[in-house]
């Protein structure tokens, strides 16, 4: 389809082009991720100079031409001032962007992983979260929007739903007692980690942000997800290893 079309989402990454371009990867809510130019949005009196930044939340205006997308106005809800405030908080946001870039496609409805990172970022911005509990939460509910959550309800092994206490990296989820034995490499977890896992796995993105943890308990949810994460993201993200080397990651 050639001509004007409006889609509501989020500037994920802006690359320079030529001399005074960008190219954008774009979450869109319509098409899922896209990727649009914006003419002339570096130069410094650009309409388009500050609506082409990472994490502008809002309404584009695109030309759909044959083969490509390019913006010609936007009207930006968010740009989540209050991440830059504090250069971790920017990496972290900038590493959730890549993390939803890797796993979403164009033409898919990724509207969850929209609204996921919305709130994300708002939780970022908050001084309520622990920056350390939202990445935890971020990270595990995309894998499990995108269908890799890991069996948190019932025991892997047998489906008995009393007493998980176990998780087991190799079977993707949680065992009882009497499953346990069998598995070599299992990692006891507090009844508190796990009604997190669980709580995360099934809450909607909008009511997702609505808890904390003891420190113990965050500990116990990094170190799974942690692994989880390593196990079935094959992919090393470059703001993680940023956020590494500025030793922002405790
Ligand atoms: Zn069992």
């Amino acid at each position: 389809m050639v001509g004007s079309v409006v889609m509501n989402g989020m500037v994920l990454s802006a690359m320079p082009m030529g001399e005074y371009d960008k190219r954008l990867t774009i979450l869109t809510a319509e098409h899922g991720k896209i990727s649009a130019f914006a003419k002339g949005a570096r130069k410094p009196n650009s309409p388009l100079l500050a609506c082409t930044q990472p994490f502008s939340f809002g309404e584009f205006t695109l030309y759909a031409g044959r083969t490509s997308y390019t913006v010609t106005s936007a009207q930006i809800v968010s740009y989540f001032p209050g991440l830059r405030e504090e250069l971790s908080k920017v990496y972290l946001g900038m590493y959730f962007c890549e993390f939803a870039d890797y796993f979403t496609r164009e033409g898919n409805d990724e509207r969850e992983v929209l609204k996921l990172l919305f709130q994300s970022l708002r939780a970022l911005e908050s001084e309520t979260f622990d920056d350390r509990l939202v990445r935890r939460v971020f990270e595990l509910k995309l894998i499990s929007i995108e269908g890799e959550a890991p069996q948190v309800f019932e025991c892997t092994c047998c489906g008995a739903k009393e007493e998980l206490m176990y998780f087991s990296l190799r079977k993707d989820g949680l065992l009882c007692e009497c499953c346990k034995r069998a598995e070599a490499d299992v990692r006891l977890l507090s009844a508190a980690a796990s009604y997190a896992m669980q709580y995360i796995v099934s809450t909607p993105p909008a009511q997702l942000y609505r808890f904390s943890l003891k420190e113990e308990v965050l500990a116990e949810l990094e170190a799974v997800v942690e692994k989880y994460i390593q196990k079935h993201v094959n992919h090393e993200m470059k703001t993680l290893q940023v956020l590494q080397e500025m030793e922002f990651l405790v």
